[in-house]
């Protein structure tokens, strides 16, 4: 069973990187304004401890999120490394990623497609298992929801250990579409959660 507590991962590193990579919206003139962006947006995160269990820190962005101009300027720079990269959809996976998902989608003049625990669609799905933390939890997307053609990205608000997005991944493809990389808010380094997208492209504005 999917439980709230086995989808959540990142116990606390012993010592915190605490970097930004900058490499996403800083470059050139820009630069200066991307680093005051990202300090502002790493300023957002609430770390709460030890949620929804002893050893998790859990990255709450609903202090950001609740900023419209931080909001606004976080889901265009999750968008900026795809534009041009001839993005059809954005795939984004419930609850979190449904709220970055969708102005993401917008900004590239995408569509939009849900991805959602197991029962929640209406209509005829591929179903897909996939390890948690502590247990294994199934996602699902509509069959017809990829037309040919269709070139996918990713949205999430944190990349963890990278099952849920590796999953999500499997599933677009197993619908026929191409997947174009992730694009992620926050990325928890300690946890090595590219390694489980192999070649994919990930993009993440903040890391920790
Ligand atoms: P994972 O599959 O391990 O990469 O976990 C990613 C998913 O779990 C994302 O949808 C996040 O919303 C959520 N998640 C995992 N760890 C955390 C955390 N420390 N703080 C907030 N959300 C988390």
């Amino acid at each position: 069973m999917t439980t709230p507590e086995a989808q959540m991962s990142g116990a606390t590193p012993t010592s915190p990187p605490a970097r930004a990579d900058l490499a996403s919206v800083a470059s050139g003139a820009g630069a200066a304004a991307s680093r005051t962006l990202l300090a502002a947006l790493r300023a957002s995160v609430r770390d709460v401890p030890d949620f929804p269990t002893p050893g998790i820190v859990f990255k709450d962005v609903a202090p950001l999120l609740a900023d419209a101009a931080l909001f606004h300027q976080a889901t265009d720079a999750m968008a900026g490394p795809f534009a041009g990269a001839g993005i059809t959809h954005v795939v984004a996976v419930e609850a979190r990623g449904f709220i970055f998902g969708a102005p993401v989608a917008q900004r590239l003049g995408a569509g939009f497609i849900p991805v959602r625990k197991a029962g929640k669609l209406p209509w005829h799905t591929e179903r897909i298992e996939y390890a948690l933390e502590y247990a294994s939890g199934i996602l699902e997307i509509h069959r017809d929801a990829c037309p040919p053609g269709a070139r996918v990205l990713v949205v999430d608000d944190v990349l963890a250990t990278g099952g849920t997005a590796a999953a999500t991944g499997a599933l677009v493809e197993r619908l026929g579409a191409q997947v174009a990389g992730l694009t992620v808010l926050i990325e928890l380094t300690f946890l090595r959660g590219r390694s489980a997208l192999a070649d994919r492209r990930v993009e993440a504005l903040l890391a920790y």
